[in-house]
This record gives structure tokens, sequence and C-alpha cells, in this order.
């Protein structure tokens, strides 16, 4: 099969691998409808994930049909549609049976990473009875993509929040993530959303799709005057950093309002400095993390029946034969291109 692998050094390329077989009686085998090519793979090319293993196949974002299941996969039949996690993940220690699934003592964040991931043909998938969700009948692959990955980030985020019914919820980086984030904030109650990020063409989009009410753009207005302008000189009430650029954390605490709770899932590069000299007296609650992506059957149903739409997030797609030219695409941002789909190797 073709399986995009990236090399020591973070070149990648489109080579021949043979098909993953079962390696445990919990595992998976599924053939890949859809993937995605998604930030944190940029961040594995760059050299920012200490803890990805060379000559791996790349990503994480997937919905396939199951074709093989190992003896303990009860729920799974070979033919179902399945969305799935980006964080495998046992179900039964200590972290996933608290929902910490990012924790898992045998998962985590492997696919993709650690062991070879879906942008491939056919991917193995670890712990495939938690791993995996099937996807309802009626709801189409396009529409349960990005479920396992970055709307279970952006819900995450969402949660992490602790959104009270009519609270104003800032989300800085209307990317993919920042836009399920405002998506997600909906869901939980949120009476307003603002929307921050310095590219007006992703502000455009999030006002046109609903995500955001309001789009502030730091780099033609002060942010901190806008939010406080837009929240009767508070603050708002919640912050979602899913942006990680040079000075949103910095933006991320100054714009909320005393007492809020400030959710950092962004991926950083560089290190950063909360200057708490600074924000002493203002008594934010932060809260970091890699997404706990235990409720993807709970998405599945809220796309389902349409409370969700995430459709509009997939700008740009080619089959796997041109996935190198999807990552230029993806990682340039050129023609607006804000998520680029792998669809299936054409022979
Ligand atoms: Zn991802
Ligand atoms: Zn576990």
């Amino acid at each position: 099969m073709k399986a995009l692998v990236c090399h020591a050094g973070g070149k990648i390329e489109l080579m021949d691998r043979p098909v993953p077989k079962i390696q445990a009686p919990t595992d998976a085998i599924v053939q890949v409808t859809l993937s995605t090519i998604c930030t944190s793979d940029l961040h594995i090319i760059h050299g920012a994930v200490p803890r990805a293993v060379p000559e791996t196949v790349l990503g994480h974002e997937f919905v396939g049909v199951v074709t093989q299941v190992g003896d303990a996969v009860k729920n799974l039949r070979p033919g179902d549609r399945v969305a799935a996690n980006c964080v495998t993940f046992c179900g039964e220690c200590w972290f996933c049976r608290h929902g910490y699934v990012n924790n898992c003592e045998h998962g985590g964040w492997e696919l993709g990473c650690r062991i070879d991931g879906c942008q491939a043909e056919y991917v193995r998938v670890p712990y495939a009875s938690t791993s995996l969700s099937r996807i309802p009948d009626g709801l189409s692959d396009r529409a349960a993509l990005l479920t396992g990955d970055i709307l279970s980030s952006g819900y995450f985020g969402a949660q992490l929040c602790n959104i009270h019914p009519g609270d104003t919820v800032a989300v800085i980086g209307a990317g993919p993530v920042g836009l399920c984030a405002m998506a997600c904030a909906r869901l939980f109650g949120a009476g307003k959303v603002i929307a921050l990020d310095i590219n007006p063409a992703r502000l455009q989009l999030a006002l046109e799709h609903r995500a955001a009410d309001i789009a502030i753009n730091p780099a033609r207005e002060d942010a901190v005057d806008a939010v406080l302008r837009e929240t009767g000189g508070r603050g708002a009430d919640g912050v979602i950093e899913a942006a990680g650029g040079e000075n949103t954390l910095q933006t991320a605490w100054q714009i909320a309002r005393p007492n809020a709770c400030v959710a950092l899932v962004a991926m950083y590069e560089k290190p950063q400095l909360l200057p708490l000299e600074r924000m002493y007296g203002k008594n934010l609650i932060f809260k970091t993390g890699g997404v706990d992506s235990a409720y993807c059957d709970v998405l599945l149903e809220h796309l389902a029946a349409g409370r969700l739409d995430t459709r509009f997030i997939l700008t740009h797609q080619g089959p796997l034969n041109e996935i190198i030219r999807g990552y230029e695409t993806f990682a340039d941002k050129s023609n607006g291109c804000m998520k680029w789909v792998v669809t299936p190797y054409e022979r």
C-alpha cells in the first residue's frame, strides 16, 4: 500500500509499505476512506514533538471502514464505518477510568507519532473498542471526519473553560481547532463568541458560518481594548487559546476578566512565559491540555442531529497521490487552505 512516511530530519515521502496486520487481540485494521493533514503533523516534521518516532507513517485524523478485528474487539465488525480517535486508549487504566485518556498508561497520542498513522491506505488501530466510534447511519464521512481530533480538541477547550449560559467566550485562533472551539462553546451555552485572528479570511469564515458573533484582528486593533469594549469593560468570561503563536498566550490572559478560566489547547513550538507578577490579583484559572478525546460518541450524536457541522472547515482536498502538495498548501495556508482532506490513493 501507499503511505506517507516521515524520515529522521523531517523529510516526508510517499512510499510503499506493507498493509498492517493485527498485532494484539485489541487491534483493528481500518481501510482509510478520508484523512487529513493536521498542524500536529507539521510539528512532527519540524522536530517539535520529542516523543515522535522517525520512519513512522504520519496522520491521526481519519474515518474509514473496518476490515479486520482482533479477537478481543467485540463491539465492531468488518464493514463498520468508523471515526477514529487521535488518542488511542485502553479504557481500563486509572487515567482512562477518570476520563483522562490522553494520559492512558498504555496509549495516548500514538497514531502517526509513535506508531504508523492514517495517511496511508490502511491503518492498524490499537485498543479499537475504545478508540474507534461507529459513524451513525446518515452521517457522511466528510461530516464525521474531524470528530476524533480537531473537533474533540475544540470540545475539550470549551469543556476546560467551564462555560456558563450567556457567557462571553473569546477564542484565539480561527483555524480548525479554534473554529471547532467556537462551535462547541455555543453548545455549552455561550451567549457571545469572539474570534481573534490576524488572518482576515479566517475571521470572515468564522463570521459567515456563525461560529463567532464578533471578529477581532489584533494586527489591526488592540486586542485587549477590543475585547473590553465587547464585554462591558470586564474582559471575557472564558478564553480558549487555540493559536499557539508568538504572543497569543499573553493575549489570552490579558483579555480574560478577573476570575476567568483560560484554557490553553494550543501546541507551542517555543517556551512560553507566564508573567505571574503582572497578573497578581486577577485570580485567573489556567488549564492546559492535549485533548482528552473521550467524547467521540457524543460529538457524533451532535453532528448527526445537526447541532454541529464542521464541513465548512474542509476547504481543500486531493488523493493520497498528491499528499506532498497537500502538505505544502496546508503549511503555507495558500488559497485560504484551512484543512486538507486526503482522499484514497488513485491507481
Ligand atoms: Zn491533529
Ligand atoms: Zn488507559
